[in-house]
């Protein structure tokens, strides 16, 4: 029987163990992918550190991931918008897979509120059937359920997943809030990969000026390089109020500001920086950090409208697609991955993320 590799997560703090996993035999729509590049997302040391509850361990982790077709069901001869695909086909897929009988799945008609919401990665335990459900590993065992599209021939793997389950997290956001209107001003709190999506997404809509708060400078400069008019680097700036006084001489309160820091501190300052009228889009903190103090006044006087989003559909990720089959020949997101790790150097991996050493880290099985 043929083996796939893995990285297993089992407790938290523990060193990520490679093992050898039998390769389930193909069923109806299923598909067998090899695994080119699956990101390391700001969530998976999270994950590692213990501060996902509920996660089911053995797990793969690896919930943002691109390969090519290994094998494929006969009855599957397309990708989940009809494109047709063969083995070979390089494809990104989605690792959530809503329950369908909830509030949100059939009343709201939308996913990312599912109550019980699984994905690839984190929520399935490799010990169950299929077991290869995380992209840290040689081979991913897409069931029927998966959706997953197919990506063109003219934009790299790289360049995929540089901003990982970040760049669909941010589509999904613009939607929510409303996006943006030529000329808005914008300011993103956070550097990392749903930052950078914002900036994208914000650049492409015409907004101006942008200026992203973050750290460290390597991302910066990839910030400066995507269209950012001005960064601050938090590393340069460290108490909030110097931080605000910044952003403030140099462009005002602005129309719209972005949260993607994962840092619940950041919501405060977040709210000081928005323009009467304007808009706060919370998304970061998505792990729970515990509470923080913030003025509430702010949202009142300002008559701010607040929005939170969460996780996205497989639209979005197929519109991440299409964007990049339109821009990544300006935008050469490729750039963005700057280390690449084996997949016995995983651990390695998730403290280099967790130490924001990286612009984009990567596990490629290959190496
Ligand atoms: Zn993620
Ligand atoms: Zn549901």
């Amino acid at each position: 029987m043929a083996k796939s590799k893995v990285v297993v997560f089992e407790k938290a703090n523990q060193p990520l163990e490679v093992q050898e996993f039998d390769i389930p035999e193909l069923k109806e729509g299923c598909v067998l992918v090899k695994t080119v590049l699956s990101g390391v997302c700001g969530t998976d040391p999270h994950c590692w550190r213990g501060q996902v509850k509920g996660m089911p361990v053995p797990v793969i982790l690896g919930h943002e991931s691109v390969g090519r077709i290994d094998k494929i069901a006969s009855d599957r001869k397309t990708d989940s918008v009809g494109e047709p695909v063969k083995e070979g086909d390089l494809i990104f897929w989605v690792a959530g897979h809503p329950c369908g009988q909830c509030h949100a799945c059939v009343i709201e008609k939308d996913t990312t509120g599912c109550i019980a919401r699984r994905s690839y990665g984190w929520s399935y335990s490799c010990a169950d059937y299929p077991h290869l459900t995380g992209g840290y590993s040689e081979y991913v065992f897409l069931t029927a359920r998966s959706f997953f599209f197919k990506i063109p021939d003219s934009v790299p793997a790289e360049a995929a997943i540089a901003f990982g389950c970040g760049f669909p997290t941010a589509v999904r956001g613009f939607d929510v809030m409303g996006g943006v209107q030529p000329g808005e001003s914008v300011i993103i709190q956070g550097a990392g990969p749903v930052g950078l999506s914002c900036l994208v997404m914000a650049k492409l809509g015409g907004a101006s000026p942008i200026v992203v708060i973050g750290a460290p400078p390597s991302r910066l400069e990839l910030a400066r390089r995507l269209g950012a008019d001005l960064t601050v680097d938090i590393s340069d700036l460290k108490d909030s109020e110097s931080r605000i006084q910044a952003a403030k001489e140099a462009v005002g309160e602005v129309n719209l500001v972005i949260e993607a820091t994962g840092f619940p501190e950041a919501v405060g300052e977040g709210l000081e920086l928005v323009k009467t009228f304007g808009r706060y889009l919370v998304m970061g903190v998505f792990s729970d950090l515990g509470a923080v103090p913030i003025n509430p006044t702010r949202i009142v006087i300002k008559n701010m409208r607040l929005y939170g989003s969460v996780f996205w559909e497989p639209k979005h990720l197929h519109r991440v697609i299409q964007l990049l089959a339109a821009h990544n020949d300006t935008l050469s997101l490729q750039d963005a991955v700057t280390h690449r790790y084996g997949l016995a150097e995983a651990t390695s991996a998730l403290e280099d993320v967790e130490g924001l050493k990286c612009v984009k880290a990567v596990i490629d099985p290959s190496l």
